[in-house]
């Protein structure tokens, strides 16, 4: 059941698997949680509505068959995977979750798709694996 995906840590690069089921749609991999989203560990139960995203901390792979190679990997630091969430048939943007409808310009509070994030860059970052 299920079948592995890989995400990219977006602090390092760093490769993470994860099983997934499949029928999930991804939004984003971010280095930050989005605002009202609940995360579960990699090796919690998170697919079918039981999270809706998942954390991960990067090098601690949680896929057995990883263990040699995840064990130099890896920058420590958490990074989440955030699927997307649909009410009343839509689908809730992290940027603007609070809104009823209204479209609202946030051109400075540095959104999750922002090239310019708190963290900066640190690093050359590879392909990011196209979530949005
Ligand atoms: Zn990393």
């Amino acid at each position: 059941m299920g079948y592995p995906v890989t995400y990219h840590c977006p602090h390092c690069g760093t490769l993470v698997e994860l099983d997934r089921d499949g029928y999930l749609s991804d939004k984003a991999v971010t280095p930050y949680p989005f605002e009202g989203w609940e995360y579960a560990d990699p090796d919690e139960p998170f697919e079918d509505g039981a999270a809706d995203g998942v954390a991960f901390v990067c090098g601690e792979s949680p896929s057995p068959a990883d263990e040699d190679a995840a064990d130099d990997e890896g920058c420590g630091a958490r990074f989440y995977l955030s699927f997307v969430r649909f009410e009343n048939g839509r689908e809730i943007d992290p940027r603007r979750a609070d809104t009823d409808g209204e479209r609202v310009e946030l051109a400075e509070d540095g959104g999750p798709e922002s090239p310019r994030g708190p963290d900066g860059t640190d690093g050359p970052s590879g392909p990011t694996g196209g979530f949005y």
